[in-house]
């Protein structure tokens, strides 16, 4: 019997990176994965919120069952 159980992070670690406040301008740090925001935060100077922004999920088709 294989243990199969993988480190969760094997797709990328967040890498800690700085993007300006489309309100205010201000360099906040955001952590990132695959070049998306995967940890909320929060702009020091006007509150604003960095979403999360989950990875688009790709759903396979329905595949049709063949009842007849
Ligand atoms: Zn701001």
């Amino acid at each position: 019997m294989a243990s199969n159980n993988r480190c969760a992070g094997s797709d990328g670690t967040p890498k800690l990176e700085e993007r300006p406040c489309p309100v205010c301008g201000e360099e906040v740090e955001v952590f990132l994965r695959k070049g998306r925001i995967c940890e909320e935060s929060i702009c020091p100077k006007c509150g604003y919120k960095f979403e999360i922004q989950p990875e688009p999920v790709i759903v396979p088709r329905e595949v049709p069952d063949k009842a007849e």
